[in-house]
This record gives structure tokens, C-alpha cells and sequence, in this order.
């Protein structure tokens, strides 16, 4: 929502826009193509139309025509594609000719603004940077920042096997790295979309409450799965490059 604090990891960059707390994986199909059809609807019937005031979408008409995990956690109508690779808040000053018309939302521009989710405290400079970085999309980039947790998980499986810390301000990035960090994140988006339950949670006793079955930091009955397949994958391809 906000592009403040010391590194940001609302809109890090062109490509890493971020769009989860204003409740876009609270769709219940969280796949990249159904997101991306959310997203492009959005784009286009309100950035490319007049906008003036609460107008064309709201989140009666987005029950409507969507489902959604939690029926009673809002997803803003006003989240879309602000660039072409890259989700982000259509009402905001920065896309919306200087004019801030986020009060249109059910937060309004100070909640949008000041509210930071728990990624923010959960992962150090270090690891934020290893997300912007080593993510190569705007979706890969969004599971690390709903379940911090599973991403930290992940980095610490890759660098067991590296024999040591992935540096996010080494002027070359590690292809591998990258290709196991968005394959691996990849996997815990598909595992997601197999649970019909919200992944995403404001606070940060919500997330360590509500993620504890699903979150790959920890074995459960649920996970278990897809946190064998994920360390299977790893080990198969630093053992195809030893
Ligand atoms: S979920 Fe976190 S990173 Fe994403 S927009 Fe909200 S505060 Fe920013
Ligand atoms: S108005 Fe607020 S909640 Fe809605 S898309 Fe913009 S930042 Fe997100």
C-alpha cells in the first residue's frame, strides 16, 4: 500500500508491484492466470475509463462476479496493473495525475499509506533484498510476501546446499538461485490454491496463529507434501551441477 520505510517492499520495483493487503489472494483462485485476470479487469474498466468518485467497481459488484476465501475480508476494486507487469493501487497519486483518490477504498489513503504487513518486520534488510532481487515476477514476489516464513524457509534450504549466504548486493546474480528461489515460491503458490482457506493475514499473531498448518518453516500434515517436493527439487539441481 505505501512506499515509505527503509526498504520497500510495496512497489520495489517496475515488475514487484505488491497488491496483498489490499486483499487480491483473497481470491479463492490465486493462480498467476486467474490474478492476472482480476488484475486486468480492474485495469481496464477503471483506468481507462473516467473515474470520478466510488464509481463503476465496488466490492458488492466484485462478490458478484468473483468468490472469495474469507466473504467477509474486503478486496478493493481499485487494484490493478499500474504498469504492464506490475500490480498496484490505480488510485494513487503517483498513477493518477498527482490526484490521491484512495478514500474511495474501505481503508481510505491513511490506512493504504501507513499500514505495513508483517513481512515487514519478519524479514531482515537482508532478506527483503533476496526477495526483490532474486524473484522474477510480480507473483513469485507476492507469495514471499504473504508467507515470509516459507520464503526464509527456502533461502536457508538453497543456501545449505550453496555452502553459503546468498548476497543480494553481488553485482552477478546466481541463475540458479533465482530459478530455485521463483520455482520453489511457484510451488507454494500451488499448494496455496489447493487450500480453501484466507493465506494472508494483517497482523503478525494472525499470520503466526492462522499460517502454522500451512507455512513450510514447519512440518504438518498439510504441508508436508509440498515441503518434500520443494528440498527434492533443490537437491536435484545442485546435484545436476556437481
Ligand atoms: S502487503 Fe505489505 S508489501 Fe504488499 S502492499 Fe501491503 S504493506 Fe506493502
Ligand atoms: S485504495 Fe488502498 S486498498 Fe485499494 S488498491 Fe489502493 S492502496 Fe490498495
Amino acid at each position: 500500500m505505501n512506499a515509505s520505510n527503509k526498504i520497500s517492499l510495496c512497489q520495489p520495483a517496475q515488475g514487484k508491484g505488491c497488491c496483498v493487503c489490499c486483499g487480491l489472494f483473497n481470491c479463492a483462485d490465486i493462480s498467476l492466470a486467474g490474478l492476472e485476470h482480476f488484475l486486468s479487469d480492474a485495469t481496464a474498466e477503471i483506468r481507462y475509463s473516467p473515474v470520478a468518485g466510488n464509481i463503476v467497481r465496488n466490492f458488492e459488484s466484485l462478490q458478484k462476479q468473483y468468490t472469495f476465501r474469507e466473504t467477509t475480508t474486503y478486496v478493493c476494486p481499485y487494484m490493478g496493473f499500474i504498469d504492464s507487469n506490475t500490480p498496484g493501487c490505480l488510485m494513487h497519486p503517483v498513477v493518477n495525475n498527482g490526484i490521491d483518490r484512495r478514500d474511495c477504498s474501505l481503508f481510505g489513503k491513511e490506512i493504504c499509506n501507513d499500514y505495513f504487513c508483517p513481512a515487514y518486520t519478519l524479514l531482515d534488510d537482508r532478506l527483503k533484498k533476496i526477495l526483490i532481487r532474486y524473484t522474477d515476477n510480480w507473483y513469485t514476489y507476492s507469495i514471499g510476501i504473504i508467507d515470509p516464513l516459507s520464503f526464509i524457509w527456502i533461502v536457508q534450504l538453497i543456501e545449505d546446499k550453496l555452502g553459503e549466504p546468498i548476497v543480494p548486493e553481488k553485482s552477478t546474480t546466481n541463475s540458479i538461485v533465482v530459478t530455485l528461489v521463483n520455482r520453489s515460491l511457484m510451488m507454494v503458490a500451488d499448494f496455496f490454491n489447493t487450500v480453501p482457506v484466507p493465506v494472508f493475514y494483517y497482523s503478525e499473531p494472525e499470520y503466526h496463529l492462522h499460517m502454522r498448518e500451512l507455512s513450510l518453516n514447519q512440518s504438518s500434515s498439510l504441508n508436508e507434501g509440498v515441503r518434500d517436493t520443494i528440498k527434492n527439487a533443490i537437491s536435484a539441481v545442485f546435484n545436476d551441477y556437481s
